[in-house]
């Protein structure tokens, strides 16, 4: 299905014949009597018909349990729940389907990440290198994993505008350095992170990588190959799909390397009370009864991503980004907050003179939805010294036409406040 942006019309992508945000119901609703312009996509984007379809679908036709059944149904979900893995693969390109294991989101993985890395190769005056931008969810895991060890956290600054400092970076590859975790995209400040010359470095010291990809795969397209990546993690609810579920890819030398996370369910071969024998990848670190119907719905979403075309979601948002800029600069009040060179989904800002939070509730009861406060990254508000931001976040259903909503919303809350 061809999917083009309607420029003069509308600046919506086309798909399927129709303005591709009617693909999406819950953008078809009113909040306070206001047509809803929905910018907090780096929470959680919207659902296209299709993935909310598709869950009607899975619980009408195929619930079952997975790999355990004989019976004509759990066949059918194990096949489908399969066909997620291998569409995964294909998306992220990894070398093989049995390098994606399915998690609960960017969370689960990194928490699986650093607990089995911790156990295999973490010790007292070890360090795990991460970044000065990282979300909780790549500091607190780390932290947790480095108090069992007698190990210790190490971060590679960043500049003004919020971009890494990789002169820094490589003063701190040490051998200590056991591994090096770090986000893809900021979810907080936009930054798109040099991460394949990140790896490049690293690996030249034989450390490993883990991306967090939460913020990438649903804006830029992500070749786990081409970056090298030893580890990549993300969230399906970010990128179109449903919430509970998400991926960890790992490169096949690296699962086969680490301990299990969890116990029970399919990660066993033979159970005796003597010793248990571990399942194969990927089945060694999906324990228990898994989020069946998240895995297999992820599909449809990850369908409509194909059929948009990550090319096509890239130029839409990456003209939202810069036409959003460009209209934010005009107003004096407001300041910028992450200037990098390279930024995708999110533009985070302060006002002068007004809490981020006061905006935010200002701008809801006009009916636009964005976020405040420190989106999970504390340490991004210390470092610029300010007790949070108002973001907003784009997804490929956004328009100017919202922009020009939200800018004279913004204006009109910036009257009332200041
Ligand atoms: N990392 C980044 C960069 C994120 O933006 C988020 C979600 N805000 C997470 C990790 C955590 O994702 P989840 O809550 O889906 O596990």
């Amino acid at each position: 299905m061809e999917a083009f942006t309607d420029q003069n019309e509308t600046s919506l992508i086309i798909y399927k014949g129709e303005p591709i945000n009617k693909h999406f119901p819950a953008l078809q609703q009113s909040v306070y009597g206001k047509p809803l312009v929905y910018f907090d996509n780096a929470a959680t984007t919207q659902k296209p018909q299709a993935v909310i379809q598709a869950i009607t679908d899975y619980y009408s036709t195929i619930n079952s349990n997975i790999h355990r059944g004989v019976h004509f149904l759990s066949q059918k979900a194990t096949d489908a729940y399969e066909v997620t893995r291998n569409a995964i693969a294909e998306f992220i390109n990894a070398s093989h389907a049995y390098e994606v294991i399915f998690t609960k989101g960017t969370t689960d993985g990194i928490n699986l990440v650093a607990d089995a890395f911790g156990s295999y190769d973490l010790a007292p005056g070890d360090s795990v290198l991460i970044s000065a931008m990282e979300h909780h969810s790549n500091i607190v895991p780390w932290q947790i994993a480095c108090e069992k060890k007698g190990a210790f956290l190490k971060v590679i600054p960043m500049n003004e505008a919020g971009e890494l400092l990789m002169d820094e970076y490589e003063k701190l590859l040490d051998d200590g350095v056991k591994i090096v975790s770090l986000t893809y995209v900021s979810n907080s400040l936009g930054t798109i992170n040099p991460v394949k010359e990140v790896i490049r470095l690293a690996h030249q010291r034989n450390i490993p990588v883990l991306v967090d990809a939460a913020q990438a795969v649903q804006h830029i397209k992500v070749d786990v190959q081409d970056l090298d990546c030893d580890f990549l993690v993300f969230s399906g609810h970010k990128m179109y799909g449903p919430t509970g579920i998400g991926v960890l890819y790992g490169k096949e030398e690296w699962l086969n390397k680490l301990p299990p996370y969890q116990g029970g369910g399919d990660m066993i071969k033979t159970v005796t009370f003597e010793g248990t024998e571990y399942n194969d990848l990927p089945f060694k670190f999906e324990a228990g009864t898994p989020h069946i119907e998240g895995a297999i719905t992820l599909l449809s979403a990850l369908e409509f991503i194909k059929e948009v075309g990550l090319d096509n979601i890239e130029r839409h948002e990456s003209e939202l980004l810069r036409y959003a800029t460009e209209k934010l600069l005009e107003i004096p009040e407001v300041k910028i907050i992450g200037t990098a060179g390279q930024k995708a989904g999110a533009i985070s800002l302060i006002v002068d003179g007004a809490h981020p939070y006061d905006i935010g509730v200002l701008l809801d009861k006009m009916g636009i939805a964005v976020r405040t406060g420190h989106h999970c990254t504390q340490p991004v508000m210390d470092f610029y010294k300010i007790p949070g931001t108002l973001r907003l976040s784009f997804a490929v259903y956004n328009t100017k036409e919202e922009i020009d909503l939200f800018m004279s919303s913004l204006k009109r809350a910036i009257r009332i406040l200041i």
